[in-house]
């Protein structure tokens, strides 16, 4: 497929809106080709597209190649799909109880209180979803999960996500945060999120304030290439670090974004620095229109062998796919091939076996 990418020197953001949706004012901020803004319209009818206008300044799109372009710039290869690929690629939805709540592992379940992204990365694996009003949970869906998770004693840990958690408004967020802190056997809160990246003027002292109940909360931070680590970030990572919310980072292995060694250990260094643990690095997974993001398994177990040694081990993440279907997350390391060396054998965490092809 084409690239629709042109070249100029820097976006040109002044007049445009704070968040870029539209093919023309994409094209308006120098990040697409004029001619670019018509599929770029008929990609953002099928999955959402927004580029807070703090980020678009990241890209330099003179670049055909820029990481930051690729994660958030539509590609005309979003239109279309693998047989492999799938609307629901970690199978949420069949561990989904209840609208707006995922249970897949006993002593946790994920809460999405609303859909809504600061910017939408075009891998996202919840792309059918993310940006989509029809999908979203509704303030009484929100009521019954409580309910559930009220009534599970089994579960001990929350973890907010969706979209993103920090895109509600602090009071709703706040208020939620208080209604889950209610909950007896609940030990700990987790927050995924790309709003201190994507937008990391939303990271506020009142926010913080909103943030401070009883149960500890972490915050994953998402986050793919060190180029987004600019110095609001740093502030926003320092401000919530000081609010006493600890930082852990999960990354996307992407490639065309970070899938080098040198792209990666600057990235877990620089979190490092800012006081972000390293987490989770996911393998790509199989959401419809991704396919150009992804590397097989082998290719990322080299990249990961290749920073042993290289960084330091506060830096190295666990590296983790997602098992196609709903059967949760396996670290890579452990994994091992089928007896014909053909597919990768996955054993999820009650020990049933599971083939990963990759072709
Ligand atoms: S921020 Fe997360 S949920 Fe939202 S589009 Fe990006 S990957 Fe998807």
């Amino acid at each position: 497929m084409h690239n629709i990418m042109r070249s100029v020197t820097l976006p040109n953001i002044a007049n445009l809106p704070t968040v870029l949706r539209t093919g023309r004012q994409l094209a308006d901020a120098g990040l697409i080709a004029d001619d670019a803004a018509k599929v770029t319209d008929l990609i953002g009818k099928r999955y959402s597209v927004a580029i807070p206008n703090q980020l678009a300044t990241l890209i330099n799109p003179a670049d055909p190649k820029d990481p930051i372009a690729q994660q958030f710039i539509p590609n005309a290869d979003e239109l279309f799909a693998l047989d492999d690929e799938h609307e629901d690629p970690i199978g949420d939805d069949v561990r989904s109880p209840l609208r707006g709540l995922v249970h897949r592992y006993p002593d946790r379940v994920l809460l999405m209180p609303t859909l809504s992204c600061p910017v939408y990365c075009r891998y996202c694996f919840r792309r059918e979803k993310v940006g989509r009003d029809a999908a979203s949970p509704s303030a009484a869906d929100m009521e019954n999960a409580i309910d559930y998770i009220g009534n599970h004693s089994e579960i001990r840990e929350v973890i907010l996500t969706g979209g993103d958690p920090l895109s509600l408004s602090d009071n709703r967020l706040g208020a939620l945060l208080r209604e889950l802190d209610e909950i007896p056997h609940l030990s700990n809160l987790r927050i995924h999120t790309r709003v201190p990246v994507a937008l990391p003027s939303r990271i506020t002292s009142k926010l913080i304030d909103n943030l401070q109940v009883n149960l500890p909360i972490w915050t994953l931070l998402h986050v793919n290439h060190a180029r987004e680590l600019t110095n609001d970030v740093a502030n926003a990572c320092a401000q919530l670090n000081q609010g006493g919310i600890p930082l852990l980072s999960q990354s996307v292995l992407l490639r065309g974004v970070n899938d080098n060694a040198k792209t990666l250990s600057e990235l877990f260094r620089r979190l490092v620095e800012l006081k972000v643990k390293p987490y989770y690095l996911h393998h790509p997974d199989r959401a419809r229109g991704t396919s150009r993001f992804r590397l097989t398994i082998r290719e990322g177990l080299n990249l990961v062998y290749s920073l042993r040694g290289r960084i330091s081990g506060l830096c190295q993440p666990t590296y983790v796919v997602d098992i196609p279907g709903g059967f949760g997350k396996v670290p890579i390391s452990g994994i091992r091939k089928t007896h014909d060396g053909k597919n990768w054998l996955l054993t999820d965490f009650e020990g049933r076996q599971h083939i990963y092809q990759e072709d």
